[in-house]
């Protein structure tokens, strides 16, 4: 029976190994080094959803996204709360909107005037235009959707190692011939590359360059005692995204002040003092006398050529697929490359949504698939 071994049991690996898994015909083991998920980014993102993006495949992606996050019912605690994409200058939202429509996403374009009716406590006298998700763009419990995935891989009889790949090693031929761990060589007949923000480094064991890099992302949640009812997931034109969570709380988070590659996981300091608290009380002016709760950081798996995932076969390494390099935005998108990548093992070709775009094989090819909506 051939074998897939996946490398990384987060959202994505999981989800590869939950769809392979359950085809007739295919072995699938996940090698894992930490079960409790303490750094992994499918356990520290603001899980969140939308349709809002510059490729029509991202689009398409997070539609099946929303679709598997419908299936799961309460478990995925889906928040219908829409996306708000705030611009100065209204043209690209516009030239944004006229896409994501073609791709049947629900997105009202609002003028100031009602945007401040619908929000009566957004400040907008210096925007033009405002981007809504009216329906399929929201948050959901991210822990909720890993848990779910790796439920769903198990029970299709995929079975989790806990171990470090430490090394990938290369046959006479150019593929993969073993990953080396502290208990040993694992073989299989394929492998895939799902180590999130770690794939680049795990890859460049074998010689191979993804350019895919650990780029720290912080969250800071606060309470405040103004009030923004019904506020969405809002994009400031500043960088600044901000959104509900749960009981009177908000989380948000922006560009960060340093963004070197592989710094330690601490929230990054000053980043809430000096930006994003003044983005938050220049926005809503209420945010001014918001109390801070606490803050965390994940890394993002930072795809430094085109800022899209990278998914299916290297050239360069025929057995060796990759599904990394999501540029947080790969949670949403984890169901429909698992659905994609089994289908492209198993069957030899996309059957449901061409994931092609996305191939490893347009870096060397120098043809990058950008994403422009990157937050
Ligand atoms: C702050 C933040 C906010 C985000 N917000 C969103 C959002 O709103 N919506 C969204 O869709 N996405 C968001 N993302 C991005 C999203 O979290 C990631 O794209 C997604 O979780 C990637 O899943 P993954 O399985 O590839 O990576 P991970 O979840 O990091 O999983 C990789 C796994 O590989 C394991 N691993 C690594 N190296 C090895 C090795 N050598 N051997 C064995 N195992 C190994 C790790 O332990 C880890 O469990 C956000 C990310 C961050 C950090």
């Amino acid at each position: 029976m051939p074998e897939l071994l996946v490398i990384g049991g987060g959202a994505m690996g999981s989800a590869v190994a939950a769809k392979l898994a359950s085809q007739q015909g295919w072995r699938v083991r996940v090698l894992e080094r930490d079960p409790s998920y303490a750094r992994a980014s499918s356990a520290l993102s603001a899980a969140s959803i939308r349709q809002q993006f510059t490729s029509p495949l991202n689009i398409a992606l997070s539609q099946y996204g929303l679709q598997f996050l419908r299936s799961l019912g309460d478990e995925a605690q889906f928040v219908e709360g829409g996306y708000l994409y705030l611009a100065r200058e209204p043209q690209q939202l516009r030239e944004l909107h006229e896409v994501q429509a073609r791709c049947g996403a629900d997105i009202g374009l609002l003028e100031p005037a009602q945007l401040q009716t619908r929000w009566p406590w957004l400040a907008t006298q210096d925007l033009a235009l405002g981007a809504f998700g009216r329906s399929g763009e929201g948050w959901f419990d991210g822990w909720g959707l890993l848990m779910a995935l790796r439920r769903q891989a198990l029970a299709a009889g995929a079975e989790y190692l806990s171990g470090e790949a430490l090394e990938l090693l290369r046959d006479g031929k150019g593929c993969i011939g073993g990953v080396r761990t502290e208990a040993g060589v694992l073989q299989a007949d394929l492998y895939l590359l799902a180590c999130g923000a770690w794939s680049g480094k795990l890859a460049a064991t074998a010689g191979l360059q993804v350019p895919v890099e650990a780029r720290r992302r912080s969250v800071y949640v606060f309470r405040s005692p103004e009030w923004a009812p019904g506020s969405p997931l809002v994009i400031d034109p500043s960088g600044l995204w901000f959104r509900p969570e749960g009981e009177g709380q908000f989380i948000c988070g922006g560009e960060p002040l340093d963004d070197s590659p592989d710094l330690p996981l601490d929230p990054e300091a000053n980043l809430f003092e000096e930006r994003l608290w003044p983005a938050l009380a220049e926005r809503v002016p209420g945010f001014e006398s918001l109390r801070l709760q606490r803050a965390w950081a994940g890394y993002y798996e930072m795809n430094t050529f085109d800022h899209n995932g990278l998914v299916g076969p290297m050239a360069a390494c025929p057995n060796l697929f990759l599904a990394c390099g999501f540029s947080g935005h790969g949670l949403q998108h984890a169901p429909g490359v698992g659905r994609g990548l089994a289908e492209l093992i198993a069957a030899g070709h996309y059957q449901s949504l061409d994931l092609s775009p996305l191939s490893p094989d347009r870096i060397a090819a120098n043809q990058p698939y950008r994403e422009l909506n990157v937050i």
